[in-house]
């Protein structure tokens, strides 16, 4: 008999929405080529956790305006996610349950964090909540989402990877491609929307 993994959310189960901000949305200071499509894939999740009453959260870059990762202060980026600003907003279209849990990371000048586990809260509220699954999208594929989901496994959570919600930077070709490769073989399961319906 073929192994599967059950992928309908169950107790247990909470959905983690990487960075899904304007700024990384087409037309924002770092846009992510076609990050506008994780939104309607995410709403499918998030409308399958809402009806199930299972914790949903969302990350997002909240930095001051002289932030360690801007090129102004020698980094690599562009100005993205300026705290308050609009383009650190929620894409419009993302739905957002009245609980969704809100993850503000990299909040101070001096430090830069691709995960929502760093300098955050999550993975204590998770365990509190007796989370031990996670299924994880958004944005970047080859920053934030390999990221949160490196730190996920090193906290012990089974992770499933929303492969059809997740896009890449891409600042070399390959890097999407790698990053799953690289969330794949550290133990991340992908899984397409249809599963949920399986
Ligand atoms: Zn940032």
């Amino acid at each position: 008999m073929k192994q599967q993994i059950d992928t309908k959310p169950v107790k247990g189960d909470a959905l983690i929405i990487v960075d899904v901000q304007n700024d990384f949305l087409p037309g924002g200071s770092l846009a992510v080529p076609n990050g506008d499509e994780v939104v309607p894939a995410l709403n499918r999740y998030v409308a399958a956790f809402e009806s199930q009453r299972l914790p949903i959260y969302a990350t997002r870059d909240w930095h001051p305006a002289n932030h360690c990762s801007f090129k102004a202060q020698g980094g690599i980026w562009p100005p993205h996610c300026i705290a308050e600003s609009n383009g650190a907003q929620f894409a419009p279209g993302l739905k957002r349950p009245a609980d969704m849990v809100v993850i503000s990371k990299a909040t101070t000048s001096e430090k830069d964090a691709y995960s929502g586990f760093e300098g955050t809260d999550l993975a204590e509220r998770l365990h509190k909540q007796g989370v031990h699954r996670l299924f994880i999208g958004g944005l970047a594929t080859d920053y934030c989402v390999l990221n949160t989901v490196k730190d996920a496994l090193k906290h012990k959570f089974t992770v499933l990877l929303l492969q059809d919600a997740i896009r890449a930077v891409n600042v070399q070709p390959d890097d999407g491609r790698k990053a799953e490769e690289e969330m794949q073989r550290l133990g991340a399961k992908p899984i397409r929307v249809e599963a949920l319906a399986a």
